[in-house]
């Protein structure tokens, strides 16, 4: 059983194809600057050198054509005819409160997911794209999508309601979602394989630490707290997001500097963070090099990143009454040796110790905790791409 596997961005898409007997990638790649001049494919097969073919594609469906086209290639393809696809599986970003799991989607989620526009303006609409594309592309194959709010569909009223009049939350849906769960529940899973016990048995934080930062509480396998909000500002500092601010500073700041609504939310989205901080870059690894060179609003970015990070493994021990293990994914949870350090170490009152030995490892699945330490530390890799395919098969199986 083979599964395609797309996530669809507004002007780029990411695609894998998994063999599902062995869960191994058949290909995987990146389209960039769909319906801007400069479209190109990066197309990959294991062992051979990267394809890049430079062409023009106005929209998601010819971008996907060329997709299909480069996976069953001649020379760089991965399997010989488009029947060898079995099933598709789609990232959607938002499915609001219409959906707690994965489903094959007809024409009724369809419109649900078109009814969830307005709670992610620049997400859903390309995901609906590429389902549409792909719809048209291989008739009579089954889509499946993938949402990101859906495993922190579980979390009790209590962690979700924002302290605003109800009507708000009744009326526009205004209430905490919650964003990256694919992620959070495929390291939940699989630090629970590691650790040799049943997710049912575990409290576990699941730190999500890339471009965008998120933490979740997952207890019994079910996510009982989540950073992100109504939207992926809010909770910890991000590469360009404020994270938590005191809302007032908004209506502040408008009046003060003239704001336009767009302009306040272009400011929180792409201007604060660790970026707004150090003023030296959204990316982590420039921030630690300027900070080892000494400079000191990149230090700051780093410290109030990581106190945020300690602050909510805390709150969220608190929330579950224990912890067993505390996870570190994406790009910075699984890279950054000195981060992991500064965010455990002042919990070792809570029992968390990280070794440094262990700890001195990128991108690998790991314990990195001492063995003495009362609650785990891991490094587990994200795969989101195989978190979808196995949802794939398991609903069209
Ligand atoms: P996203 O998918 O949200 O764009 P990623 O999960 O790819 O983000 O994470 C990107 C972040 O991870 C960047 O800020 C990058 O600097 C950081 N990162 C990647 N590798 C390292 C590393 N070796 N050390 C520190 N940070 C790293």
């Amino acid at each position: 059983m083979n599964i395609l596997v797309i996530n669809c961005g507004s002007s780029s898409l990411k695609y894998q194809l998994l063999n599902m007997n062995d869960e191994s990638v058949l290909a995987s790649g990146l389209v960039e600057r769909i319906g801007i001049e400069g479209a190109q494919l990066k197309h990959e097969i294991p062992g051979h050198d990267k394809e890049v073919i430079k062409t023009p594609m106005k929209d998601h469906k010819e971008a996907l054509g060329h997709v299909l086209d480069a996976i069953t290639h001649e020379k760089y393809g991965a399997i010989k005819e488009l029947k060898e696809i079995n099933a598709i599986g789609h990232r959607v970003v938002h499915a609001g409160e219409k959906y707690a799991a994965s489903v094959i989607i007809d024409e009724k989620v369809i419109k649900a997911l078109e009814e969830c526009i307005e709670l992610a303006p620049l997400h859903n609409p390309p995901n609906l794209m590429g389902i549409e594309a792909m719809q048209e592309l291989l008739p009579g194959v089954p889509n499946v999508g993938v949402f990101d709010t859906a495993f922190h569909q579980t979390m009790p009223a209590s962690s979700y309601i924002y302290a605003l009049p109800y009507e708000l939350y009744e009326k526009y849906g205004v209430r905490r979602y919650g964003f990256h769960g694919t992620s959070h529940r495929y390291v939940s899973q699989r630090a629970a394989d590691m650790l040799g016990k049943d997710i049912k048995d575990l409290k576990l934080v699941t730190c999500h630490l890339g471009n965008g930062a998120s933490l979740a509480a997952v207890q019994g396998g079910k996510v009982m707290a989540t950073s992100m909000g109504f939207t992926p500002l809010e909770g910890l500092v991000m590469g360009t997001r404020c994270g938590d601010i005191d809302p007032a500073i908004v209506t502040f700041i408008m009046n003060k500097e003239g704001l336009t609504p767009q302009e306040a939310d272009n400011l929180l989205n792409k201007q604060s963070g660790v970026l707004g901080i150090s003023g030296v870059s959204s990316d982590f690894r420039d921030i630690e090099n300027a900070a080892a060179e000494g400079n000191e609003r990149a230090q700051l970015a780093l410290d109030a990143f990581d106190q945020r990070v300690t602050q909510y493994i805390a709150a969220y021990a608190a929330v579950m009454g224990g912890v067993d293990a505390v996870i570190f994914t994406a790009g910075l949870g699984e890279n950054s040796i000195d981060n992991r350090q500064a965010i455990c170490k002042p919990l070792a009152f809570m029992g968390i110790e990280v070794d440094p030995a262990k700890n001195n490892i990128r991108g690998k699945d790991t314990v990195v905790s001492t063995d003495s330490s009362k609650v785990k530390v891991l490094v587990v890799p994200t795969n989101e791409e195989l978190m979808i395919a196995r949802d794939t098969l398991e609903l069209v199986k």
